[in-house]
């Protein structure tokens, strides 16, 4: 009885270990398909831009006689799209370098009312343009242990979206509040919303609801995964809640101490 017994245990054992085997080859083949999908999209994405300033540039060349203001016409499409290319390298190597450095955080005790005045500051004027209402609502003074340049930039990318994803005459609502643990930055807008089965793919590399609006306002379908990535180096969460037609919301949550 007592083999008999040894030998099914050794079973049960050899099984658990297979299981775990299987699952970890499961993983890292997931992980590789996401690693060959990154690196085939932004391959797309970085020729796009080439492909048009090369038919740009062939039908200048194909033409006898072009007339200066056609030069000038094309010439301008050409700058749009290189400082567009621009913008899809900054963006991949800031997604790169936070990447890179996870460990790499430079915490400091920062006053988050003056860091998200400093942003809206700044975006102001572009809000200004489209004639956007902003409007920042702090509930309380908070002081928390964060990364300011990353968090900044994190925070940027959710407004300069509620921007180009808004309607014109539109607002934007900035608002801060804290408990004991952690603070809350929620960006609300009058825009055009998201629908609900692309909600679970926004923070994803490269998606865009529409290619067309993102590309016309200048995005990479980058800043929200920048975003996200950068708030859970922060051991924090980010939640999207819109409806189209009436509007989004970020909630963001972060711990006020940095625990490493
Ligand atoms: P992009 O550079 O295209 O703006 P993001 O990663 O910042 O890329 O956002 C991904 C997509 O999520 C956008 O293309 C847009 O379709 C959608 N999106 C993001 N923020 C908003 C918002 N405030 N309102 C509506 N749609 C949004």
């Amino acid at each position: 009885y007592l083999e008999e017994e040894v030998s099914i245990k050794g079973f049960y054992e050899i099984e658990k270990i297979s299981d775990s085997f299987n699952h970890m080859i499961s993983r890292m083949q997931k992980l590789e398909s996401s690693r060959q999908e990154f690196v085939s999209n932004v391959s797309h994405e970085l020729k796009t831009p080439i492909t048009s300033i090369k038919v740009l540039a062939d039908s200048l060349l194909m033409q006898e006689d072009t007339p200066v203001e056609l030069y000038r016409e094309f010439l301008v499409d050409i700058t749009d799209e290189i400082e567009r290319e621009n913008k899809i390298i900054n963006d991949l190597l800031s997604l790169v370098k936070l990447d890179k450095t996870a460990g790499d955080m430079n915490i400091s005790s920062i006053n988050i009312n003056e860091l998200l005045e400093q942003i809206l500051k700044r975006l102001r004027p572009i809000a200004k343009n489209r004639n956007i209402e902003m409007i920042y609502e702090s509930f309380r003074p908070v002081i928390a242990d964060i990364d300011e340049v990353k968090l900044s930039l994190a925070i940027s990318n959710l407004i300069e979206n509620a921007i180009k994803y808004n309607i014109e005459d539109g607002w934007i609502r900035v608002s801060l509040n804290a408990d004991h643990k952690y603070f809350f930055i929620k960006v609300s807008d009058s825009g055009i919303g998201i629908p609900e089965d692309a909600q679970d793919y926004i923070f994803e590399r490269f998606y865009r609801v529409d290619k067309a609006r993102s590309r016309e306002s200048g995005g990479t379908g980058l800043g929200l995964a920048i975003t996200k990535n950068v708030i859970q180096m922060h051991r924090g969460a980010i939640k999207v809640y819109s409806k189209e037609g009436e509007g989004t919301t970020f909630n963001v949550r972060i711990p006020l101490n940095y625990i490493v």
